[in-house]
């Protein structure tokens, strides 16, 4: 370490402290920093509050092999990153810095993973976020995006929590101290949850959050899922949000909303395209349909993705756009007359928590921004269900496999380059090694091994 980078951590200021204090009056002891590996897979080190401050200066270290780790904790290689040695340093962003509602003691801050020397590590998913958005901004793209979680809730055996119908009263009552305990944690938590349901699988339940920057609606994602698995913790219930619960039933989705700003207005609104899209509006949205292919390698990137990404589930299988289509991949949603400007937003619906939040958050916002000004039209539109149209007219399936949707990735024109060669391939290498995995597995032992991992 070169002296004058010392000297400047030493002088800088300590902005843990007051953090700290404040934490400390909350009761809190330990800090837990999460990262979210190519596995989808939130890991984490932890540091007693008193050690803060130093995390903050110097970062906590952990190997790069965990760019490598699968799903089940195996380790694969990738052409730069792999194998036991090595070190870098994770840095937590103190401006997330969150006491935990649902874990007494605690508090969480998602974080930045850096080299000894302090430069960014080339493989970090959330620098990648944060770099992309930045790179947007200047070019006066800001984007809007928010995650939706829906979770499956198991007894202890792992049957379902609870025994009503799809989106019934029933579900609520029986689950009542519950739900009402998550929604709780969640509101102590400053998370600006907007409406909570009962799904339609046995035991699946939803909540929606607030808008956001896209690194924190990534950040907010995994805030919101670790709450719900505190609190299902508390209770006595197991939690999964992962794409198969059961083979050949409906999935857990993690639907990305968003919507594309410049200069403070709406581009999904107030223009003369499709259902009120500017010029603008439609080529963002254009772009996104178009790299769909490429962009499930990272938002429905597990072998359990593919065994949800079916027909007739409303997980958006099929490679099209429709106005409040919710076959669609790509389902356009306007907002009631009256709050367009603000409510109108596209949902990629065929994106699931499997995914690593950051990766989806920094390559939906590259694609956005390099289609911003690319004078994009999208094509007709799909207004029902694809399934039920004789199968000439069908519009085409996206990916059906992991690989598929990894070849499409690599084949990609935009997002290698913005991910860089080394992300890139650790992560390529991770999912391609799930896929093997899993290759002779029935859907049926996918389900088993994956449920309670995500
Ligand atoms: N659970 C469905 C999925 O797998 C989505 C249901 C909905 O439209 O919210 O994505
Ligand atoms: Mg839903």
């Amino acid at each position: 370490m070169e002296p004058t980078r010392t000297a400047e951590r030493a002088a800088a200021p300590r902005p843990a402290a007051a953090a700290g204090d404040h934490l400390a009056r909350k009761g809190v002891r330990t800090v837990a920093l999460t990262w979210v590996d190519n596995a989808g897979i939130t890991r984490v080190k932890t540091v007693p509050l008193n050690r803060l401050q130093h995390a903050v200066d110097w970062g906590v270290g952990m190997s790069p092999v965990f760019d490598v780790f699968l799903v089940d904790d195996s380790i694969t290689t990738s052409r730069y990153i792999g194998g036991p040695a090595g070190d870098l340093r994770l840095f937590p962003d103190l401006g997330r810095l969150t006491a935990l509602a649902g874990q007494p003691g605690w508090a969480w801050a998602p974080a930045d993973r850096r080299t000894q020397d302090g430069e960014p590590h080339v493989a970090c998913q959330r620098t990648f976020a944060q770099n992309i958005v930045r790179q947007a901004a200047k070019a006066g793209l800001t984007l809007k995006m928010a995650f939706e979680v829906e979770w499956f809730v198991g007894a202890q055996d792992g049957t379902p929590a609870c025994r009503g119908p799809a989106y019934g009263m029933t579900r609520v009552i029986e689950l009542s101290a519950y739900i009402d305990a998550v929604l709780t944690a969640l509101r102590e938590q400053d998370v600006p949850v907007q409406q909570f349901h009962p799904e339609y699988a046995p035991g699946q339940l939803e909540l929606s959050v607030g808008a956001a920057d896209p690194v924190a609606a990534a950040d907010r994602n995994i805030l919101v899922r670790q709450t719900i698995r505190a609190v299902s913790q508390q209770h006595g219930y197991h939690v999964s949000f992962a794409p198969t619960v059961v083979a050949g039933g409906v999935g857990n989705g993690g639907h990305l909303h968003l919507s594309a700003w410049q200069d403070r207005a709406n581009l999904f609104s107030g223009g003369d395209g499709p259902h009120g899209l500017t010029d603008r509006g439609e080529s963002v949205l254009a772009g996104l349909l178009a790299r769909l292919p490429a962009l499930c390698a990272i938002g429905a990137p597990s072998p359990g993705s593919y065994l949800r990404l079916v027909p007739q589930r409303w997980a958006g299988p099929w490679h099209c756009w429709g106005l409040e289509n919710r076959e669609a991949a790509l389902r356009f949603i306007t907002g009631s007359a009256g709050e367009r400007d603000r409510a109108a937003n596209a949902e990629l619906k065929c994106f699931d928590a499997s995914a690593n939040p950051y990766l989806i958050a920094g390559a939906v916002t590259a694609v956005a921004a390099a289609a911003l000004s690319a004078g994009l039209r999208l094509p007709p539109e799909v207004p029902g269900d694809p399934a039920l149209l004789p199968e000439a007219d069908q519009p085409p399936r996206l990916p059906q496999s992991v690989p598929e949707a990894v070849a499409a990735l690599r084949k990609d024109d935009l997002l290698p380059d913005a991910l860089g060669a080394p992300l890139l391939e650790a992560f390529c290498a991770v999912r391609l090694a799930e896929h093997e995995l899993f290759a002779d597995a029935e859907p049926a032992a996918v389900a088993e091994a994956t449920r309670w991992k995500y």
